[in-house]
């Protein structure tokens, strides 16, 4: 088989291990697969170099950035060559240029345009392992990019798909994906499998194994990846486009973002297009909305509320103000006191008692929901910030047992 195999900063920290993560390459490649690693930068190497820069220049040009934030990739790949090298086997390590990996000209944030396997595939036909920086990559004009923060998932994913890898593992701290959070809930289970679109929507709503774009790509070429522990030697949970469903009412997840706030408008005059005026606005200022709730005001008007991300709050407030004044409503108010609980499952399609389920366990707490959204995969409701990890411990309780 052909196996990627990426490997976390975390890691690939220091020298002890290294050499843990220079053992499972070098099992792997004596099982007889063809072996393509890729590493991150060390440890905190990113942020510490990102401090670095501050000190020198609060803002320096985004490609001076990337050829500084691209160094920390270089020293794994090198260090990992010689502790494999040192175990006498046939390694190289190669960075984006070597590989042909192009990226378009969006420095920090970019996007992979081309890889050229044919150095790759050179290498591999002598059986060496292959080690490669990830999260960077080479534009037009031959200069070095990077691919955003978590990045080097996406290159290993983008390796696996051109090269047709018959396998993805993305090694890292945590066994798995898991039910939760396994470190606020102790009962969380490990997942064996997940649909993409599960992960894709348990990575947006702030279950941080994988960097989103690597599950979109791997979603779109049919990358098999799978999500398993550096430490511990075990099956880890297999990210693919159909899962088995064993079960009625089967949910993949519980996952809690506290990272948004609401915003409500007040007193909006009850007549048609007020809502396009709202979600204009924010649209035109690029502003994602999640969650939308209208409600009956008095005398003829409406309340709209939604949530926004975090981030955006203070252009969102700037936006709507604007907006309260043009459409002659009474007022906006933002309460930053709020989070946002989902389940997520591909099995809940066909059941209705999935929604009814996840109310309950909210009910049996007392806490109050505020707003309400589905998907075909999802269920999501807004409550007061507080109750946030009572809420998820109360709902994880009732899909999977204490
Ligand atoms: N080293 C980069 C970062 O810290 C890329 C990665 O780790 O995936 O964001
Ligand atoms: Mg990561």
């Amino acid at each position: 088989m052909l196996i990627v195999q990426k490997f976390g900063g975390s890691s690939v920290a220091d020298a002890e291990k290294v050499r843990r993560v220079a053992g499972i390459i070098a099992d792997t490649y004596c099982e007889g697969h063809d072996v393509v690693v890729v590493l991150s930068a060390q440890g905190d190497t990113t942020d510490e170099l990102l401090e670095k820069a501050a000190e020198i220049n609060e803002k320096p040009s985004k490609r001076e950035l990337d050829m500084l934030l691209s160094t920390g990739e270089q020293v794994s790949v090198a260090l990992m060559a010689m502790a494999l090298e040192k175990m006498g086997l046939p390694v190289v390590s190669l960075n984006a240029w070597q590989v042909g990996l192009s990226t378009d000209s969006n420095y920090g944030n970019a996007r992979i345009r081309k890889i050229s396997g044919e150095r790759l595939r050179r290498e591999l036909d002598k059986r060496r392992i292959v080690l490669f920086t990830g999260f960077q990559g080479i534009n037009r004009y031959d200069d070095i990019t990077t691919l955003g923060r978590g990045g080097s998932d996406t290159s290993a994913v983008a390796l696996a798909a051109v090269l047709r890898a018959d396998l993805c593992q993305i090694y890292t701290d945590v066994e798995g994906v898991y039910t939760t959070d396994p470190r606020k809930v102790p009962s969380a289970k490990k997942l064996d499998e997940i649909t993409y679109d599960e992960m894709l929507e348990l990575a947006s709503l702030g279950a941080k194994v994988l960097h989103n774009r690597s599950v979109e790509m791997a979603k779109r070429y049919g990358v098999n990846l799978e999500v398993l522990s550096s430490y511990v030697r075990a099956p880890g949970t297999k990210v693919k486009e159909v899962v088995k469903q064993v079960e009625q009412m089967r949910i993949s997840g519980v996952a809690k973002d506290a990272e948004i706030v609401s915003i409500a408008i007040k007193g909006v005059p009850d007549e048609p297009g007020v809502s396009f005026k709202v979600f204009r606005a924010l649209a035109q200022a690029k502003i994602n909305v999640d969650l939308i709730l209208q409600s009956v005001g008095h005398d003829n008007t409406n309340d709209i509320s939604f949530t926004v991300a975090r981030a955006d709050k203070d252009e969102a407030m700037r936006v709507m103000e604007k907006v309260v004044e043009t459409m002659g409503a009474e007022g906006v108010a933002v309460d930053e006191k709020v989070a946002k609980i989902s389940i997520v499952g591909a099995g809940m399609v066909s059941g209705s008692g999935v929604a009814a389920l996840m109310f309950e366990a909210l009910y049996d707490e007392k806490i109050n929901i505020r707003m309400i959204s589905t998907s075909e995969i999802k269920i999501s409701v807004l409550i007061d910030e507080r109750y946030a990890d009572q809420a998820v411990q109360a709902i994880h309780n009732k899909f999977f047992g204490k």
